[in-house]
């Protein structure tokens, strides 16, 4: 059984919510770079320009990329040889949301209750999602989500008999419903299949994937590319002006699901889709 202290975990907590809220994935900066180039119209060309200043100069000054530094959704893959001493694993992870939060001048969102909504001043509580996986080591992703785009998420329970095109097309109806209110160019996560509420953990997973990887099934690899062209072509481009790229990238999980049921939820994601990974 490894000993891990529990101040480890909220110190590393602490540092990748500063991280993950001032400095954008190294492949997101490179898909943004990329997808610029191929922007033909003017004015979204511009706003690309404008994004890419953003994000370097968050970097630079290490400060936070978007003024919305979101929720903290907390992903955990904690090893069944692992014995943590010294408080619980979901008070070591609040511990360092507060602190990164507040020693790194991050926007504090999180309101205690969803109808009272009294600010709580530290962003805490995190959204935390555990896993026990084997071996000895905890695998954290840190995930800040900001809600203009959390907000035009989607979920509809399919039956078996839709067609990939019935999927695809519901997904772009997202999108184009969306408009500029997430912030395109998006990253679009996509859950498909477990039930009601894994469908919608699926599609949040999925934004938490490297945008230079595809699905490694060959055949939800292509279902991404259909999902992003259709995308596209709802022209609604960088932040909302129209343009060729509203969306950088597809990307969906699956699980398996009951034979009476096609669950698919729709997380979307801004152009700062914020994700930083550690093991420990
Ligand atoms: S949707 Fe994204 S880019 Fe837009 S305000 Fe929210 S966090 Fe910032």
């Amino acid at each position: 059984m490894r000993e891990i202290d529990a101040k480890i975990i909220t110190e590393t907590v602490a540092q990748m919510c500063i991280d993950a809220n001032n400095i954008l994935p190294d492949d997101l900066c490179e898909l943004i770079d990329d997808c610029s180039k191929k922007e033909s119209c003017p004015l979204a060309a511009s706003i690309f320009d404008d994004m890419k200043n953003n994000i370097s100069a968050a970097r630079q000054m290490n400060i936070p990329v978007c003024q919305d530094c979101g929720m903290a959704v907390v992903f955990a893959e904690i090893g069944q040889d692992v014995h943590i001493n010294g408080a619980s694993f979901e008070d070591a992870v609040n511990a360092g949301v507060a602190k990164g939060y507040t020693e790194g001048y991050l926007r504090c969102s999180v309101v205690s209750d969803p109808l009272k909504r009294v600010n709580t001043g530290n962003n805490t509580p995190a959204v935390i999602h555990t896993r026990i996986v084997p071996g000895d080591k905890i695998k954290l992703t840190v995930a800040p989500k900001g809600f203009g785009s959390e907000n035009m998420s989607n979920l509809k329970m399919f039956t078996p008999s839709a067609s990939r095109q019935d999927i695809i097309e519901y997904v772009a109806d997202c999108v184009r419903r969306a408009g500029s209110n997430p912030c395109p160019p998006l990253v679009v996560g996509v859950g498909i299949g477990g039930d009601f509420e894994y469908s919608a953990l699926l599609a949040k997973k999925a934004l938490c994937r490297s945008v230079s990887l595809r699905n490694p099934d060959p055949d939800y690899a292509l279902l991404e590319s259909e999902m992003l062209d259709a995308v596209n072509k709802t022209n609604i481009g960088a932040q909302g002006f129209g343009g060729d790229i509203t969306a950088l990238a597809v990307n969906i999980e699956t699980y398996a699901t009951h034979i009476a049921g096609l669950p698919v939820a729709v997380n979307m994601g801004c152009h700062v889709t914020r994700h930083t990974e550690k093991l420990i």
